[in-house]
Formats: C-alpha cells, sequence, structure tokens
C-alpha cells in the first residue's frame, strides 16, 4: 500500500495493522502532498490500497489517483484529518475516494474527544467496516453464514475490534458538526492574513494553494529560506518560542521514526520530503485566535526572522 511520508504516523501504521507493507512515494515540492507520478512509479500488480493525507488541509490530487488506482483495482483511502470542511474541484472531501477517514482528535478542525468517522458511498465497504467496528460480528440475516438458530443467534465473520465511539462521544461530536462552518471559515480568515503579511517576506515561502480547491487549514506552515538566514531552523524556532509563540514541527517524515527505521527504510528514499522538513515551522492557527492574537503572530515572526535575515 502507498502513502506518503509526510504525514502523521497513522497513515502508515494503519497498514502495518493489516500486515501489509507501506511504500512511501515522496510529495510534491509546491503542495507537500504526495506526487502522482511518485505513486506511479511504486504501483504494482502487489499495490492493494493508495492512501492519500489532505496535508495541511489541502486536498490531494484525487482525480489522478483515483484513475491510477482504477488501472491496478487498488482501493483509495483518503486520510482527511487535516481536511474536513474542504473541496476539491467543487466536491466535499468525504465523498471523492473510496473511503475517507476523519479524525476527531482535540487539535483537529471538530473534537469528540477521541475517536472519527471513515464516509464511502459503496454498500459493499459500508458493510465491512461494519463488522470491522464490532469484533467481526453480526446478527444480519442475509450476511450470515448458517441459517439462523434462534433470535439469540449471530455470527463472527471477519477478525474484528472494538471500534465503537460511544453515544456520549457522538453527542459532542453532533454539537460541534453545527459550528464547523464557523471553525473552517476563521481557519481560512487566520491563514488569509498570514499570507498576506508573510508573502511579503523574502525569508519565507507561504503554503502554495491549488485554485482548484479549497483547504480547510488544519495547519499553517511556512517553510523558511534558510539561504537568506544566517542561522538554522532550530534558531529561529527557539527564538520564536521565546517570543511565546506556540510553534511546533509537522512532521518528521514517518520512514524516519526509529521503527520503521527499523524495519529497513532508508534515509533518501523521499528527498523532497527529507528536505520539506528541515526547513518547515507550522505556526499557531485555530478558530479561538483573537486578532491580536494572529497580529501577535505576526510581529514576533517579524522581529525574529529580520533578526537573522541576511539581507
Ligand atoms: C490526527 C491524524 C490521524 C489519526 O487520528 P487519530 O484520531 O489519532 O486516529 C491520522 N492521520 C493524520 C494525517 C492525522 O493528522
Amino acid at each position: 500500500m502507498i502513502t506518503t511520508p509526510m504525514t502523521f504516523a497513522a497513515s502508515a501504521n494503519c497498514v502495518r495493522y493489516c500486515g501489509g507493507t507501506v511504500k512511501f512515494a515522496d510529495i510534491h515540492p509546491d503542495t507537500y502532498n504526495i506526487d502522482p507520478k511518485e505513486v506511479q512509479s511504486l504501483l504494482s500488480e502487489k499495490t492493494k490500497a493508495i492512501i492519500p493525507v489532505d496535508f495541511t488541509g489541502q486536498p490531494a490530487d484525487m482525480d489522478e489517483i483515483i484513475a491510477m488506482a482504477k488501472d491496478h483495482n487498488a482501493v483509495v483511502i483518503e486520510d482527511a484529518a487535516h481536511s474536513l470542511g474542504a473541496t476539491y474541484r467543487g466536491r466535499r472531501v468525504g465523498s471523492i475516494a473510496d473511503m475517507t477517514m476523519f479524525s476527531f482528535h482535540p487539535v483537529k478542525h471538530i473534537t469528540t474527544g477521541e475517536g472519527g468517522i471513515i464516509t464511502t458511498n459503496s454498500e459493499h465497504f459500508y458493510q465491512k467496516l461494519l463488522l470491522f467496528r464490532s469484533h467481526g460480528i453480526t446478527r444480519e440475516h442475509t450476511l450470515l453464514k448458517n441459517t439462523s438458530q434462534g433470535p439469540w443467534y449471530y455470527e463472527m465473520l471477519e477478525l474484528g475490534y472494538n471500534y465503537r465511539m460511544t453515544d456520549l462521544q457522538a453527542a459532542l461530536g453532533i454539537s460541534q458538526l453545527s459550528k464547523l462552518k464557523l471553525f473552517v471559515d476563521r481557519r481560512r480568515e487566520i491563514a488569509n492574513i498570514y499570507n498576506k503579511h508573510f508573502s511579503k517576506n523574502p525569508c519565507i515561502r507561504i503554503p502554495y494553494q491549488m485554485d482548484d480547491r479549497e483547504s480547510s487549514w488544519h495547519l499553517y506552515i511556512i517553510q523558511l529560506e534558510l539561504d537568506k538566514l544566517s542561522c538554522t531552523r532550530e534558531v529561529i524556532y527557539k527564538a520564536l518560542l521565546a517570543e511565546n509563540i506556540g510553534v511546533n514541527v509537522h512532521y518528521l517524515p514517518v520512514h524516519l521514526h526509529p521503527y520503521y527505521q527499523k524495519l529497513g527504510y532508508q534515509k533518501g528514499i523521499a528527498p523532497i520530503a527529507e528536505k520539506l522538513y528541515e526547513r518547515i515551522i507550522t505556526l499557531p492557527l485555530f478558530p479561538a485566535m483573537s486578532n491580536q492574537d494572529v497580529n501577535d503572530v505576526i510581529m514576533g515572526v517579524e522581529k525574529v526572522l529580520g533578526a537573522y535575515s541576511v539581507n
């Protein structure tokens, strides 16, 4: 199964849970999303699934990826943990891939404490997911292998898990969902303000956006133009922290984690993602930020980069 290295580890770990082999396809240097050309070069008759990630909230190149998957009888599972509320060529994320996965972890657009959902338009996958969620067990008459022995009768058809969300969490999720548009609109507003300011700074590359898709802006990542700075990313990062800005780095490419290194994945298999990792910093972006907060971040970034700019 093929996924991107520029993501949270879970996008690859799900393959390992099923005993599959992860192939990491490098990213496109502009969008930071998985590069369809790299996917193409990794596809084989063994490929069972492609798992594109809508990195930072900008949808991946879904049409190209879905077409390739069709050619190889592979399934497309979109990791939309970053992109709830985003659109791709006029379509809503969640209705595009064979299956789309959303996370409701507290850092995501909406939360249920923990948990998530998978959407699909396929009855076949829907039935599989129901089984998978609940120990592989069903009472559905049409699915039973043996004739029902009575009203108590159920069967376990596959090795499933307990992935059930509690009703309490679901209630929170429904309430959160009604605020989604508000949350995403505010995220877009903040991203626009950042873009407007930071596009003027020669030390910063702002996140490139394709014009046929609308990001839901889970993350705002700046790329440092290190050749225009007299210091490393680490120095900038620490200086921003000292300015009381809650910066972060998303992500260490998955294949560089010790677990994947132990499995034999080499540094160098995804040079674009690896190089990007050395240059990125994630700035604070969440709906509850006030305009003053946004301004404080901008001032802090300008101050720090001004101090280390070589021009
Ligand atoms: C948060 C996240 C996940 C996993 O979500 P969980 O709710 O922790 O299972 C998967 N992929 C990406 C890209 C994420 O950011």
